[in-house]
């Protein structure tokens, strides 16, 4: 047997698991599962999306053996794991699609190709092996090793593999959908999100577990300003993009209202106790200087910034067709992620006001608001959490965060009342840098420790059988 039966921390984690998990992903990295484009899957990547499944189906053959599987969406799997009693199910998700990467990946600086799932100097390389195909991997290699050994869950089991994560996850609106008609009210969600962080925080030598308890919304805005067209030699003293960029300065100028939601000053007391100096001591008192802090944190790099505010990015600008023709209309996109606590609506009223020109029509083209907040603190399901972090990487502090970019599980809150975002993968800043950029890598170590996690966490007592 592989494992050896563990209840404490596995330090270091099993050799061979880990190994196990490292060529498997490496596997799972081969088959190149770009998200595909929206509507019905070409055949070339429905022919994609089999092949994973049949390396998964080789790979992990007690889960599929002992799961029902069904397709969700256009190539998402529901499987279930029966329990012993169908109340209060978990649901664990990853997602199978990966961000493509450019044709001229060399010149991105990739050290290996991309899809090759290179295995070398404790690494697995290559695109998914963070985001998100390493999680998705240890997650059912641990579920996998326990169904071999005879384990079986307390309640049902839901192991959710969007197919589309990073272009809107309708697979996994299709399951949430499913599961909804069919009446089942998850007690636990775990997706994708956090993770072990190494160097996250100022002046914090011991990783950081973040652990998602709800995610900022997000929303597309377009900035449009319409003119009379007409000849580039005669223009006019105010051209549509001149009124344009006179707007765009008027956002970047104006950062929206800071705020610290309870979440992070739940993270900052909880990290407070591993500082030293004044920060040790700001941050004990969040609570209280919170005003302070929200002007002072953005100081400390942009992922601080994010956390106290909605942001606004400028990102896509349209103008004239040709250089001899006034621009009839001038369009900005504006990328907002909108604060905890705060909404779309409120995030249009703020852009308006400091554009504060009629001439600029303000839109929204598509948004999602900040999504509910998951229970911390003594919540049995956050301490379920907690343990399984201490148990897999002992060395680390487990906070709970908002998570400022979107995942699938923002789908699912309609459905359970305790969604968390955290990937049990220990990530250095470069190896975060690299995620949907060049040079993705996960440690075989780590995997092994993200196994570990998946295997407290399941066979914890929480996930034990419902006490009512
Ligand atoms: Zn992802």
């Amino acid at each position: 047997m592989k494992w050896r039966r563990a209840s404490a921390g596995q330090n270091p984690p099993d050799h061979e698991v880990a190994q196990s998990a490292a060529d498997h992903l490496a596997q799972a990295i081969r088959v190149a599962t770009v998200t595909p484009p929206a509507g019905p899957l070409s055949e070339a990547d429905q022919a994609t999306f089999d092949a994973l499944r049949a390396m998964l189906e080789a790979a992990y053959s007690q889960v599929f053996d002992v799961a029902t599987v069904e397709t969700v969406g256009r190539a998402g799997l529901l499987m279930r794991i029966p329990g012993a009693v169908a109340e209060r199910p978990v649901v664990l998700m990853a997602h199978q699609d990966v961000v493509p990467v450019p044709a001229d990946w060399r010149a991105e600086g990739w050290e290996h190709a991309p899809f090759d799932g290179v295995i070398a100097d404790g690494w697995v390389h290559g695109r998914g092996a963070l985001d998100d195909k390493g999680a998705l991997v240890v997650l059912l290699e641990a579920l996998d090793a326990l169904l071999a050994e005879g384990w079986r869950p307390a309640r049902d089991l839901y192991v959710l593999l969007g197919a589309d994560e990073e272009q809107h996850g309708a697979s996994a609106v299709a399951a949430v959908d499913l599961l909804e008609s069919r009446g089942v009210e998850p007690w636990l969600v775990l997706d994708e999100g956090g993770a072990v962080a190494v160097d996250a925080f100022p002046g914090l030598k011991a990783p950081m577990a973040v652990i998602g308890a709800s995610e900022k919304g997000i929303a597309t805005i377009e900035l449009s300003v319409t003119a009379d067209g007409g000849h580039a030699s005669t223009p006019p003293r105010q051209s549509a993009p001149g009124i344009l960029a006179a707007a765009l300065v008027a956002v970047e100028s104006h950062p929206f209202p800071g705020a610290l939601h309870p979440l992070s000053i739940e993270m900052f007391e909880t990290v407070a106790p591993h500082l030293r100096g004044p920060m040790r001591l700001a941050l004990s008192r969040a609570r209280s200087l919170s005003g302070v802090l929200v002007r002072l944190l953005p100081r400390l790099g942009p992922e601080l910034a994010a956390m106290v505010r909605t942001t606004a990015a400028i990102t896509m600008l349209e103008g004239s067709p040709a250089q001899n023709v006034l621009a009839t209309r001038a369009v900005a996109t504006v990328n907002c992620r909108i604060a905890v606590g705060s909404s779309v609506a409120k995030a249009v009223d703020h852009l308006t006001r400091v554009i504060a020109d009629p001439r600029v029509a303000v839109s929204v083209v598509e948004s999602s608001e900040p999504s509910p907040v998951s229970p911390t603190g003594e919540d049995e399901r956050w301490q379920a959490l907690v343990a399984a972090v201490g148990e897999s990487y002992p060395d680390a502090v487990a906070v709970p965060y908002v998570m400022l970019a979107a995942s699938d599980a923002r789908h699912v809150a309609r459905i359970a009342p305790a969604v968390y975002r955290f990937a049990p993968l220990r990530m250095d800043r470069a190896q975060r840098a690299a995620i949907h950029g060049p040079n993705e890598r996960v440690a075989i170590e780590s995997l092994g420790r993200g196994v570990a996690f998946y295997r407290a966490l399941l066979t914890g007592d929480a996930l034990g059988p419902p006490s009512r």
